[in-house]
Formats: structure tokens, sequence, C-alpha cells
């Protein structure tokens, strides 16, 4: 009996276990394995296969039942994950039911989350802008939470690292305040894009430049990717049912099976983590609890070293949930700040204008990609009431109608020949929000979800910097409009959109230098617990302007990296 026991244990154990695999853990995954680390990715959700599971990747409309549109059944089932623009009735699958995973908003927030192999890298938009030193320096240079403990110049090859591997396409623009990266060629701007770009440049004398905003696809192929057994991209625009070509990046055609292929990787999907394992005598982690998705049983697994990549909230909650006589208040939360200073991105407005010139041109095919105003407020120095700034979309094809006016055969010929319209022109706005001790997540001490974890209360809400931007942002990007010649400009606010939709939330397990105010160091190692390592958006310190997966990215391949060199070591 005993020695089944040992047996027992000695299969649940690994040298590294990664929670979560979507972007980051994917990456911790292709890391660890890579470097010989025999490595279990835990996955609460189902598992999802590159191409075999997505099914709905090849089918047109009108094989829907509903060509595609969300019903109001299902709306009226999922009123926040129906809110995402990419949540439709042929990518509802990726998508948690609001039902299944109850949370509890003190403060209105649109939690969308992707629970399956792959997690949100099958439905994000894949856009991929490094940071600069100006985002890193941020907190340090305008007084709020707290300086980061590492430089750009640091992060920097990282991101060479990652982007090679995952093929990102962009142009190199030479800006300060956007790193240019190892890249694919880029996509092409529309006519118009071109035309506001050159406006703008000769408008701002360069200060306001315009560029092709930078992705994770597969432009053109490098033999990297074509050992991972992806394609070029096909420009199909349907990307959130998951890309049978690998054309983009996700966990699913790229980190999983390269770290599959090392045969050091144990992929476990169903498996809920609940917490984690703190061993008092050893001073460190052990393991992990898991809850089987179907079953309900709880099982132990053991490892070295464990990496959580479950997404910025989740991660905190499996944190505060790994209650200890050490750590009563959860694992490393000596100080008292894990959930605290959660910060998102600012998206709740929008532009729009027509463009009446450049009749005799039209956009052709579709493109997985738009321009992109970067940041150009509060860059170098302060100039204005509210603190950091805002980057932008910007995108312009042309309206199509058709004319209905006429009756029989003149309405049929009507209705199968469509017609062009002015240029619609559009932006959406993303501003960096200041992470704040009272923008928090916390466990509910009363409920729990079906598989016995506290549920997860929110509380973050927009402040008055947010406010000065929007209404920054209206100002300049009419100003902006204007000198470009467009027209019928409009400006899209709804105060009461709650904040999350951005779907880049971060913050609550903070790196910083000072185990008094943070909860991470430079390695992303617990301050209080070596060998826990958080490299998902909880790690981050304040957020930018730029999309922040990338960073994600290169962060959890640097501290991959390093925690294998400790524990060769035997730091850990
Ligand atoms: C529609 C959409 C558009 C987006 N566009 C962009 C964009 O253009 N650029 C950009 O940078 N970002 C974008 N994002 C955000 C991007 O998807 C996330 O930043 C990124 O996926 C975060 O990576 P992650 O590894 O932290 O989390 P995820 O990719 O969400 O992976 C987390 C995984 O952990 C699992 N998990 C959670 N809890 C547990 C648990 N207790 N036990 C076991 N497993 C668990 C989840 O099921 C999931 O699979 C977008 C997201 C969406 C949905």
């Amino acid at each position: 009996m005993q020695n089944l026991n040992i047996d027992s244990i000695k299969k649940r154990s690994f040298d590294a276990i990664v929670i979560g695999s979507g972007i980051s853990g994917g990456w911790s995954a292709k890391e660890l394995t890579g470097k010989g680390l025999k490595t279990l990715l835990l996955e609460r959700g189902p598992n999802v296969e590159h191409i075999k599971d997505y099914p709905t990747t090849n089918m047109n409309p009108w094989e829907f039942k509903h060509g595609g549109q969300i019903t109001k059944e299902m709306r009226d089932a999922n009123p926040v994950a129906s809110r995402c623009y990419a949540f439709n009735e042929t990518s509802a699958h990726f998508f948690v039911k609001d039902a299944e995973h109850p949370y509890i908003q003190e403060k209105p927030f649109d939690w969308i989350r992707g629970y399956q192999v792959g997690g949100k890298s099958l439905m994000w938009a894949r856009g991929t802008q490094r940071w600069s030193q100006y985002d890193f320096d941020g907190p340090a240079r305008d007084g709020f939470a707290v300086e980061w403990p590492i430089t750009y110049a640091e992060l920097a090859p990282w991101y060479s690292y990652v982007e090679i591997f995952a093929g990102i396409s962009g142009n190199k623009d030479g800006l300060a305040q956007l790193p240019d990266g190892e890249f694919l060629p880029p996509h092409e701007q529309s006519c118009v894009e071109k035309h506001f770009t050159d406006v703008m440049a000769k408008k701002y004398n360069g200060a306001r430049p315009i560029i092709i905003g930078r992705c994770a696809h597969l432009t053109q192929p490098q033999p990297i990717h074509l050992q991972q057994g992806r394609g070029k991209c096909q420009h199909r625009n349907i990307c959130e049912r998951g890309c049978p070509f690998g054309g983009y990046f996700s966990s699913n055609s790229s980190t999983i099976p390269w770290a599959r292929q090392t045969g050091k990787l144990t992929l476990q999907p169903d498996s809920v983590v609940h917490s984690i394992i703190f061993d008092e005598k050893k001073n460190k982690a052990t393991g992990v609890r898991v809850v089987d998705a179907n079953t309900k049983q709880m099982t132990e697994y053991y490892a070295k070293i464990i990496f959580v990549n479950a997404a910025t909230i989740n991660t905190n909650l499996i944190l505060l949930n790994s209650k200890s006589t050490r750590f009563p208040n959860g694992l490393g939360n000596d100080n008292g700040l894990l959930g605290k200073y959660i910060a998102f991105h600012n998206f709740r407005t929008t532009m729009s204008a027509e463009y009446e010139g450049m009749l005799d041109s039209t956009t052709a095919g579709s493109r997985p990609n738009g321009s992109y105003i970067p940041r150009f407020r509060n860059v170098f120095k302060q100039e204005t009431d509210f603190l950091r700034g805002y980057a932008a979309g910007f995108s312009a094809s042309r309206m199509t109608y058709n004319d209905t006016s006429g009756i029989g055969e003149d309405l049929k010929t009507s209705l199968s020949n469509r017609k062009f319209g002015n240029w619609r022109v559009g932006s959406h706005m993303m501003g960096e929000t200041i992470p704040k001790e009272s923008n928090y997540v916390a466990l509910d001490d009363k409920q729990t979800d079906a598989w016995g974890v506290p549920l997860l209360k929110v509380s973050v809400a927009y402040d008055d910097n947010d406010e000065k931007m929007i209404k920054d942002f209206h100002e300049q990007l009419t100003e902006m409009y204007t000198a470009a010649g467009f027209t019928n400009i409009r400006t899209h606010d709804n105060p009461n959109k709650a904040p999350g939709l951005d779907i880049h939330e971060m913050g609550g397990v903070r790196m910083g230098k000072d185990p008094k105010t943070s909860l991470l160091n430079k390695w992303n190692q617990l301050h209080a617990c070596k060998n826990v390592f958080v490299t998902d958006g909880a790690c981050m310190t304040s957020n930018s302007t730029q999309n922040p997966s990338l960073t994600f990215m290169a962060i959890t391949a640097r501290a991959a990296n390093n925690a294998v060199e400790e524990l060769k070591k035997r730091n850990l």
C-alpha cells in the first residue's frame, strides 16, 4: 500500500507546474519544457486542439442558424460576454458563459474570459505593440503606484525573442514611444489612412505619427513558423473562430505544440486550480490543489517551481485563495496589497467621420489590422491636466449601400449591385489608467462557485483622470479629423459603459523593488515565496497605452529563463 502511495505521488510530481494555458501560460510551458523541465500545464477548461477543435472555422454565414449573429436569447443569457465585439454565433463557444462562472460586481465590470486550452489567445485581436521606456518610467515620473524594477533595455532582447517565434508584422517606424521590433512585412494602409498620415505629418511636424498597426500575423512565414506547422495569414478575418492555417499567433497553434514536441509536457485540461500549497518547514510552495472540473474531486500535484498564468484576475484569485498559517491573507501577501492596484485600459469612447474625397478608390479584400495612432500626449513631459496618455486605432474603408427605391426588376438589379458611398473613418481610444489601491479584487467570504472556490468581488472604476483623457481625445481627434478634411465628425461616449471590455486588465500582484510595497521582485518571483512566479498581467506595475499581451510574453520568457538558471544553481 505504501509503495502504491509513493508511486501515486511520483506520478503527480513534476519539475514545474504552469497554471493556465493561454497566452502567457503557453509561453511558460514552451520555455520550461524547452529547457528540459518536466512540466505540468494545468487548464481549467476543456481541451482545444489546433484545427480539430475549431468547429466553425470553415463555415459560411448561411450555414449558421442565425447567420452568425447574436440572438436575443444568447444576449439575455450572457449579458456580459455578449458585450464583447468578438462574441457572436460563430465564436460563442470560446467565451465563458456568464451563468456558469459568476462573479460579484461591487462596481460594474465586464469581465471577458476564455476558459479552454489556449485561453483568450484564440479570440484576441492580435495587436502587438512593444512598450517603451516612457511606459516603464511612468509611475516614478508621475508619482503613482510604485517604481518598476525593470527597464525597457532589460526587456528588449526578450521582446525580440518572442516576436521572432510568434511572428509579428509591422513597419520600422523609428518612434521613441513605440520601439521597433523584429518584424515580418507590414500590412498596408488604405489610401485614406495614408492621406491622414501625410496630413498629420505636416500639421504636427512629425509629433503625431500614424502607422500601420503591428500584429501577430504571419505575413511572410519564416522557417521557424513553418517548423511550428503554421502558414501565411489568408486575410479571412474570422480569427476569433480559431485559424486552421495558424496564420495568427495562438497558444494552440504555436507554443503548446512546440512544448509538446519536447516530450516534457503533460497538458491536463479540466483541472481547476483551487490554491497553491505552501510548506512552512521548507518555506516554499510544494504544489497545487486541483479540482477536477467534471467530478469535482480534489487532487494535489507537486513541483519545484510554479508559474501562475491564469490571466490577471484569476491569478489574483488563486493567490488570495492560497491561505496558510504563514500566509492567512493569501500567498505572499505580507503587505496586504495582493488584489489591489488593478488597472485597465480606457476603451470607453470612439470617434467616427466621413471623407468625401478619393471616391475613385476603394479597399480591396480584408485586412486583419488597422492603422494606429501611437500615444502623443505627455510622452516626453507633462503637458495636460491629466496624467499619462492614450493611443488610438484609425481605420478607413468605403461605406456600401444598396438602392432600395425601385420595384420589381429594378429593385432586384439594385439589390444585387452594391454601391459605394463616402469613406467612413473611425478611431477607438486606448487610454492608460492609473493603478490605484481603491481598484481591487477580493474574495467573497460566503459564496463559492461550482468547484468550491470563493467567488471573486471586483471593484474597479473609471476616475477623474480618465474623464479628462476622454475629453482631450475628443478635442484632439476632432482637430486632427478636421485638418484631414473629414466631415460629419461624431464622438461616441457612454459614461455608463463599465470598464473591462478592453480585456487588458492588469495588476494586483505588481512587481517592485521593495517587498513592503510590491508582491513580486524583478524576476517575477513572489518576494515571500521565491519558487512561485507570476508572469501574466497580474504582475504589471502600471499599464502603458499599448496592447499588453506581447509584454506578457516577453516578461514570461525572461522569468522562465531566470527560473531555470536559479533552479540549476539550487537557489529554489
Ligand atoms: C476579443 C479580444 C481581443 C483582444 N485583443 C487583444 C489585442 O489586440 N492585443 C492584446 O495584447 N491583447 C488582446 N486581448 C487580451 C489578450 O487576449 C490577453 O491579454 C491575453 O490572452 C492574456 O494572457 P493570459 O495568459 O494572461 O490569459 P489567457 O490567455 O486568458 O489564459 C488564461 C488561462 O488560464 C486558465 N485558468 C484560469 N483560472 C484557472 C484555474 N483556476 N485553474 C486552471 N486554469 C485556469 C483559463 O481558462 C485560461 O485558459 C484581447 C482579448 C479578447 C478576448
